[in-house]
């Protein structure tokens, strides 16, 4: 068994996380990390579980550390973050210095150009940026990400579309509010209401998705050229990630072949992903958060509202925002560095 740890275990991403690494078949948690304020205190303790599964028995006693190399052992061979940015930027090159290999959801390092940032269905072969990593950088260890969960729910989409020339993409989502962490949004603001802005989000969806389905060169990632523009929306719902979808490619594409496509795209050979990647619906009315992020237990994209544009295709997608599009994204990726021999 691998033995990991998780980073951040007491959030909202964090109990996700142990949700699906407790009865992982390959890795055994052996170190939870948090706030110093956590430190010292049993998982129960620390953590107001929330997640919706009982927490797990063989999680519960072990007593909860700082975040930092020296109280983690040495013997654990892949650390999971989900930490918030500004203490991930600190915190994970320090873990990547002392050798550890870090899977992380945060935010910070995303478009470093010696980070690899990883969809293993979509651009798996990134991973051997990290070679380029620990020549420059001198590390023992490395440090991976996953993209925004607003970004996962349409790059698999949009990797399906890429083979009639992605040239631009215009995006709008209505995202739930798990995706701002528990202490995010308060029920006053988003109770009967909608948020038209989510600080960074638009941003984040316009660089990460051009760096996805960029391609590696052996030395650096060259970004895709399609021209990406977002706008993001809070809205009431608890977890899935809604968003339309205007795709123009060069050549001709019909809401048919976009369909089939989306369909037919493969999912990876990791324990985690989905088998199908994406779900396509025909009924124009789905996907729906509450009736569809569940798919391929919350590892699946799906999409449907396929139509014919001038340049292109419109269509709606959906992702589970804290299972695809948080938590499960680090779990495929700490597969995918297993599978590629970096643990
Ligand atoms: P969260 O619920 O606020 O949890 C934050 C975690 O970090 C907690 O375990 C907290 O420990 C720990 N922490 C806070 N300050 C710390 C410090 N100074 N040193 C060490 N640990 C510290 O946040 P979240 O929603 O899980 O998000 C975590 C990360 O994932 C963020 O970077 C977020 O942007 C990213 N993300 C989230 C989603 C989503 O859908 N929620 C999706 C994609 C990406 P204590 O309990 O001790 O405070």
């Amino acid at each position: 068994m691998v033995r990991i740890g998780i980073l951040g275990a007491t959030g909202a991403v964090g109990q996700r996380l142990i949700q699906l690494l407790e009865p992982h078949p390959e890795f055994d948690i052996v170190t939870l990390t948090a706030s110093p304020a956590s430190a010292g205190r049993s998982y129960r303790d620390a953590a107001k579980w929330r997640a919706d599964s009982p927490i797990p028995e063989s999680v519960t006693d072990i007593e909860v550390v700082e975040t930092a190399p020296d109280a983690i052992p040495n013997d654990v061979d892949l650390l999971f973050s989900s930490l918030p940015s500004d203490v991930g930027a600190e915190v994970e090159p320090e873990l990547a210095a002392a050798g550890y290999v870090v899977s992380s959801n945060s935010s910070n390092a995303r478009m470093d150009p010696d980070v690899p940032l990883i969809i293993p269905e979509v651009n798996p072969d990134h991973v051997n940026v990290l070679e380029v990593q620990q020549d420059e950088r001198g590390w023992d260890g490395a440090l991976l990400k996953n993209p925004n969960c607003s970004t996962i729910t349409m790059v698999p989409t949009l990797a399906a579309l890429d083979e009639w020339g992605l040239e631009s993409v215009r995006v709008a989502t209505l995202q739930a509010v798990s995706g701002a962490g528990y202490s995010g949004v308060t029920s006053m603001e988003i109770i009967d209401n909608a948020i038209p802005h989510i600080g960074g989000e638009e941003q984040k969806m316009e660089r990460e998705s051009r760096k996805l389905l960029g391609s590696f060169d052996g030395a650096e990632v060259h970004l895709h050229e399609m021209d990406v523009a977002a706008s993001c929306n809070r809205i009431p719902t608890i977890d899935g990630h809604l968003e339309n979808v205007w795709a123009d490619t060069r050549e001709s594409l019909s809401p048919e072949a976009a369909a089939e496509a989306m369909a037919d795209y493969p999912s990876a050979p990791l324990p985690s992903s989905p088998e199908p990647l994406v779900h396509t619906f025909e009924e124009p009315e789905r996907p729906q958060p509450r009736l569809d992020r569940n798919l391929g237990n919350g590892m699946a994209v799906s999409a449907g509202g396929f139509r014919e544009t001038d340049d292109g295709v419109q269509y709606n997608c959906l992702a589970h925002n804290t299972i695809r599009g948080a938590a499960g994204a680090s779990v495929l990726n700490g597969e995918l560095l297993l599978e590629e021999g970096w643990v």
